[in-house]
C-alpha cells in the first residue's frame, strides 16, 4: 500500500473508532490529539524499508532492519505492537492517553492496510506464514486511492 493509502487509511480508522465509541480514550479524546497520534505511527511500520517514506528519513535505522529482518518481518507483527504496549504501560511516559491510544491505533492500521494486499504480513512473527486478504493489488493504484476516498468519506459520515 502507498504512503497516501496508509495515511487515509489511519485516519478513517481514528474517525471510526471515535464515532463508534469503541475505546473510551479515543471517544473522549481532543480530534486533533488522536488524528495526530494516528498519523505520527501510521508510516512507522515500513522503518524496515530503506526506500519507504519513513526509511528515507531515518535511513541508519531502516537499513539494519532490512537487513536483520527485511522488509514486512517484525515491523508488521503483533508481537512488536504487544512489546510497544508493555513498554508504554512499564515506562508510564508524559503523553496524553488519546495520544498514546490514537498511536496504537495508526500502527494497527497500517498492519491490517497491509493484509489487503497480496503480499500480506507475517502477522504471528517469528511463524513467517503471510496472512493477506488481497483487495488491493499493488498495481491499482487508482483503485487504492479510491478505497481510501471512500473509506474516509463513509468514516466521517457513519
Ligand atoms: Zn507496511
Amino acid at each position: 500500500m502507498t504512503t497516501e493509502g496508509h495515511i487515509c487509511f489511519a485516519i478513517s480508522n481514528i474517525i471510526l473508532i471515535k464515532k463508534t465509541k469503541l475505546i473510551y480514550f479515543i471517544t473522549s479524546g481532543d480530534w486533533w490529539h488522536i488524528i495526530f497520534g494516528s498519523l505520527i505511527t501510521c508510516l512507522l511500520p515500513d522503518i524496515d524499508h530503506p526506500k519507504s517514506f519513513i526509511g528515507k528519513r531515518f535511513k541508519w535505522l531502516s537499513v539494519p532492519i532490512y537487513k536483520l529482518f527485511g522488509h514486512r518481518g517484525f515491523t508488521h507483527s503483533l508481537l512488536l505492537v504487544v512489546i510497544i504496549i508493555i513498554y508504554i504501560s512499564i515506562r508510564k511516559i508524559n503523553i496524553p492517553m488519546d495520544v498514546i491510544y490514537a498511536m496504537i491505533i495508526g500502527y494497527i492500521s497500517h498492519i491490517v492496510a497491509d493484509i489487503l494486499t497480496p503480499a500480506g504480513i507475517p502477522l504471528f512473527w517469528p511463524y513467517n506464514k503471510k496472512f493477506s486478504i488481497p483487495i488491493i493489488k499493488k498495481s491499482n493504484i487508482k483503485l487504492e486511492r479510491l478505497i481510501s476516498i471512500i473509506i474516509v468519506i463513509c468514516a466521517i459520515q457513519f
